[in-house]
């Protein structure tokens, strides 16, 4: 899974409306493991950042980065649920045979985007957005499916 993470920080963020920067912040922790998991040839490791000590390297940066932009301690453990969410909803993802639902594009694609949209809706019903901030947020969302779209058909 991978764009299904940032369900969790939407969903998240709807249950505190107005705090400005937040949904960016727990977007950020919610995909954290694998932005480094994809980048970590950069760094010349191979760490787990899903387990042991590459998942604790996630949470003193979802600290650092939270304390860093000043957001209170509310937030801070709203962005390490963020963190923690991502590891249920890697779960179906794990095995490496058929039982995979990676192996099944279809699947991941309706899956992965039903979670975004889902989350979307309540975070739009929630936020009282103004027509054009939520112009943004549609473009966002639809970039977002765009690209589950281009890994899931084009990728794959
Ligand atoms: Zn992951």
């Amino acid at each position: 899974m991978f764009v299904g993470h940032y369900a969790a920080a939407i969903a998240i963020a709807a249950t505190r409306p107005r705090k400005k920067g937040l949904l960016s912040y727990l977007s950020f922790c919610a995909v954290l493991p694998d932005l480094l998991m994809m980048t970590s040839s950069l760094f010349h490791t191979t760490l787990n950042y899903h387990a042991d000590i590459g998942l604790l390297y996630c949470l003193i940066a979802v600290l650092a980065i939270g304390s860093l932009f000043r957001f209170e301690r509310t937030h801070l453990y709203l962005g390490v649920l963020s963190l923690g969410l991502h590891l249920p909803l890697d779960y179906f993802y794990m095995s490496s045979d058929s039982t995979n639902l990676y192996a099944h594009p279809w699947m991941d694609f309706i899956l992965e985007s039903l979670l975004i949209l889902t989350a979307s809706f309540f975070f739009v019903k929630r936020h009282d957005i103004h027509s054009k901030k939520l112009k943004w947020f549609a473009l966002a969302i639809s970039l977002i499916i765009l690209f589950q779209a281009f890994w899931n058909f084009y990728i794959n």
